[in-house]
């Protein structure tokens, strides 16, 4: 590449690179953080300082940054091809892919439809289960059962099971009504228990598909509410879910973008519930973070709705150009192999993690520290006593993020709530030394905290 002085790069980022889900006039009046490197879980920005990688590069992060193994990987498909199309034509890695894929998801899971990113590997689940209605004479079975904060991702289909007000304001009168219930969030619910919290919300599903079953394609879950504030849902949720959609002719759609891939200590979150949905969404951490892959897995049943004559119109019309690329199939596979290693190792080190994190709950202003595996949220509160939230705009979650990045760690804080996401394969030494820095911010913050707390 060609020489670019520091300022040049930071003066032609804020001249031209629109950052996703980025305010850009603050962007643009801070001092950003631009990266040219990655070993293992550390970041390196241009000045030569080194940070932890505490989002996991956006929660896909797996095994860390230059991983021999995947490099190696992606370079010997490189010395094949780097892009072939699968419309109607296959390629070698993705045909591999398809088949270990299958080998570790959920039994029953047989078909996996390739995407990019995990909002397409959402948009996919949701077209294939109006579809597969459809397909069947069903056309009334159209609408799609959400759960409040659930997030799914950010074009308009996936948007539309998961409106929030505050991002999605101008484009709410787009979109189809789809049906919400409450997530089960113990903390913020007049049940604060987490059974009864769980069963409430699960009432809620039924009362829907009692009256309004015949019109509902689908339920779509995240197992974690991830973008919500990493609210794990109470054990017994999902298989409860799994009886009302059988009950009612529902499809399931577990949306596994974020938890999937060891993120929660298990190759997949359904495990834990022994869940096998109707429709899997797969992406992020798939290829251990390093290039754009996504897959929806399906059952037989469903693929078979979409087999018919070409005049019968059955066909999945539905594709994107760098559907199962290459490079990606070979990046993942890599990443599989390392991933079945480093699996039994997990609980051990997630719970080494929970106690490092513990005493932040004494901190004056954490209400709650959640944690599911290597997902963890950090609610931070105005007031403890009453779960008071501070207002929309104090931006609390960056006062402390700026004094985590001041000491060596990367976070990003989603409204009220800091999110820490370390990459699978960090050392216990590294998660610890992780975790005091993040301990430290959350002390350099009080004074600020204790002035916005008095408004
Ligand atoms: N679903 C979930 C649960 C997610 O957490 C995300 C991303 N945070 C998405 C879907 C969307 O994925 P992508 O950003 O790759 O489109």
């Amino acid at each position: 590449m060609e020489t670019v002085t520091h300022e040049e790069l930071i003066a032609w980022d804020k001249a031209h690179v629109w950052h996703p889900f980025t305010p850009m006039k603050q962007y643009i009046a801070s001092e950003p953080v631009v990266i040219r490197r990655g070993r293992g879980v550390k970041l390196e920005d241009i000045h030569g300082n080194w940070y932890y990688d505490g989002t996991s590069s956006i929660w896909l992060n797996v095994h860390g940054h230059a991983v021999p193994e995947i490099d190696a990987a992606v370079r010997a498909q490189l010395e094949q091809v780097a892009h072939t199309t699968l419309l109607g034509q296959a390629n070698v890695s993705s045909i591999v892919l398809a088949r270990r894929l299958v080998e570790v998801a959920p039994e029953g899971l047989s078909r996996v439809f390739y995407s990019d990113s995990g909002a397409t590997a959402v948009e996919i689940a949701l077209k294939m289960a109006i579809q597969f209605w459809a397909n069947q004479g069903r056309r009334e079975k159209r609408y799609i059962l959400g759960f409040t904060n659930n997030y799914h991702g950010d074009t308009l289909g996936a948007v539309s099971v998961a409106p929030d007000p505050l991002f999605h304001w101008p484009f709410l009168d787009l979109l189809p009504e789809h049906p919400r219930v409450p997530y089960p969030y113990p903390y913020r619910s007049p049940y604060s228990d987490p059974e009864r919290c769980m069963q409430a919300s699960l009432e809620a599903v039924e009362a829907v598909l009692r009256e309004r079953g015949h019109e509902i394609a689908a339920v779509i879950v995240e197992p974690v509410e991830g973008a919500g504030g990493i609210i794990p849902a109470p054990e017994g949720f999902l298989r409860g879910l799994r009886a009302l959609c059988d009950r009612y002719e529902v499809l399931l759609i577990v949306d596994e973008v974020a938890t999937g891939f060891g993120r929660t200590g298990r190759m997949f979150a359904c495990e834990a519930e022994g869940v096998t949905p109707d429709l899997l969404c797969l992406g992020k951490g798939i290829t251990g973070g390093y290039l754009p892959l996504a897959a929806t897995l399906t059952t037989e049943r469903v693929f078979e709705a979409f087999l018919g004559e070409v005049e019968e119109r059955k066909t999945f019309f539905h594709g994107h150009s760098y559907t199962g690329n290459p490079l990606g199939c070979a990046a993942a596979l890599a990443s599989l192999e390392l991933l079945k290693r480093l699996l039994p190792k997990l609980p051990a080190k997630a719970a080494r993690l929970k106690e490092w994190l513990d005493p932040l709950a004494q901190h004056p202003f954490v209400g709650e520290v959640r944690q599911a595996g290597f997902m963890v949220g950090i609610e931070i509160v105005a007031d403890k006593a009453t779960k008071r939230s501070f207002p929309y705009g104090a931006e609390v979650g960056y006062v402390v993020a700026r004094h985590a990045r001041a000491r060596g760690l990367l976070v990003r804080p989603i409204g009220g709530v800091m999110i820490f996401m370390p990459p699978l394969a960090a050392s216990e030494v590294e998660l610890e030394e992780m975790t005091a820095i993040l301990r430290a911010a959350f002390t350099d913050a009080l004074p600020e905290l204790e002035a916005l707390a008095r408004g």
